[in-house]
């Protein structure tokens, strides 16, 4: 039998292991770890890659969404009890980052095939109380559509985008995920396509004004030494992560094309009538962040993969509504939702795995048959 991890951490970090020593070391002994030469440096590279004018680097990528609500209230763009719509199924922190502004999420059904917000169930959304669209680029998938853009300029709509898995992500073979609406959240957490020693994150956007807010709110609310324009918090980040993030960017095309290799192999490969496989990658708009599978008895499945030596991971258990944190939706249907967190789960993706490994993770799959039928 052999291992397949979910993702090897250890390995990701030992394709680059003396570039990142070297990075690491540098900043150890320069004797300057916070707000120097290394951010300056990796928010730059980094606006550039995504192709923004700003990149404001902080501690995590829940900081990045919360900064960029927070900044539009500060500006008066946005007041608590204003809406922000947003998709039922996504990582919790996307929503976390709304109702931590005082701000209202409406929750938007997916489109089942694609997992991404389903743009023709926008529009009845919408009220007069909507100030933005907050789009998540879930599992690494592109989720603009023109009509998303549309919509936005129709209603006067801030477009934000949750670029927490979508790192290096293209709209239609052109302008990165990142770069797409008014400001973008990126997570730099040690698993996502760009992954930092620890919690990091950005928030990238062309828009002075606010880069200039978020950059003062996630350092106090101070822009200048000893004076506090904002009521704001410290969330900065580090230098030695800043460093690493630099090495690691240079390789995320390359590392990302690998990913989609991958996910081609599954998908000519994976041939189960019990497995639903998720869209191919067009023009680079999916950088599979994961390997999202739609199975029926996915707890099953799970379990007789693990049983064979391989680590699958279920992206998510429980939709946002149906958590305690949010006990006041616990009572609504989102059947589409239901669906994806009823039978979603991620196969092993890594830019890491070997051919040996995808063939038997293909095999193994292959050979799943349900229980009953
Ligand atoms: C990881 C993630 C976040 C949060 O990022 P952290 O750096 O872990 O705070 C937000 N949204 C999505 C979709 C994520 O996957």
């Amino acid at each position: 039998m052999m291992n397949v991890p979910f993702l090897s951490l250890k390995d990701v970090t030992a394709k680059y292991h003396d570039e990142i020593h070297e990075a690491v070391s540098r900043v150890v002994d320069s004797g300057w770890y916070l707000q120097g030469a290394e951010n300056a440096q990796f928010e730059k590279d980094y606006a550039d890659f995504i192709g923004t004018k700003y990149c404001i680097g902080v501690a995590n990528g829940l900081d990045a969404l919360i900064w960029i609500l927070r900044a539009y209230v500060e500006l008066g763009v946005m007041k608590p009890g204003d809406e922000v719509i947003v998709p039922a199924n996504t990582y919790i922190a996307t929503i976390l980052a709304i109702t931590e502004n005082g701000l209202v999420p409406i929750l938007v059904e997916p489109d089942i095939n694609t997992f991404q917000i389903d743009d023709g169930k926008i529009e009845a959304a919408i009220t007069e109380k909507t100030r933005a669209i907050l789009i998540v680029h879930l599992y690494g998938k592109c989720a603009y559509t023109d009509k998303v853009g549309e919509l936005c300029k129709k209603y006067n709509l801030k477009l934000i985008e949750d670029n927490a898995q979508a790192h290096g992500c293209r709209f239609n073979g052109g302008k990165r995920t990142g770069s797409l609406g008014d400001a973008a959240g990126h997570s730099f957490y040690p698993g996502k396509n760009l992954g930092a020693l620890g919690d990091a994150g950005a928030v990238t956007t062309d828009d002075e004004e606010l880069a200039t807010a978020i950059r003062s709110l996630a350092n106090y609310g101070s822009s200048k030494k000893y004076v506090f324009k904002y009521k704001g918090r410290n969330s900065r980040l580090d230098e030695i992560n800043a460093a690493v993030l630099d090495v690691k960017l240079k390789y995320l095309d390359a590392d990302n094309a690998l990913r989609i290799a991958v996910a081609e192999k599954y998908l000519g490969g994976i041939k189960n009538p019990h497995i639903k496989l998720p869209p191919r990658s067009v023009n680079g708009n999916n950088v599979y962040h994961v390997f999202p599978v739609l199975a029926e008895q996915r707890d099953a499945f799970q379990k007789y993969l693990s049983e064979r030596g391989i680590q699958t991971i279920i992206h998510y258990p429980i939709p946002p509504h149906k958590q305690e944190a949010y006990r006041e939706w616990n009572d609504r249907s989102y059947p589409v939702t239901e669906q994806i967190h009823a039978g979603e789960l991620s196969l092993p993706m890594s830019p890491t795995l070997t051919e040996e490994q995808i063939e038997y993770v293909i095999e193994t799959v292959n050979r799943f048959t349900p229980q009953n039928e």
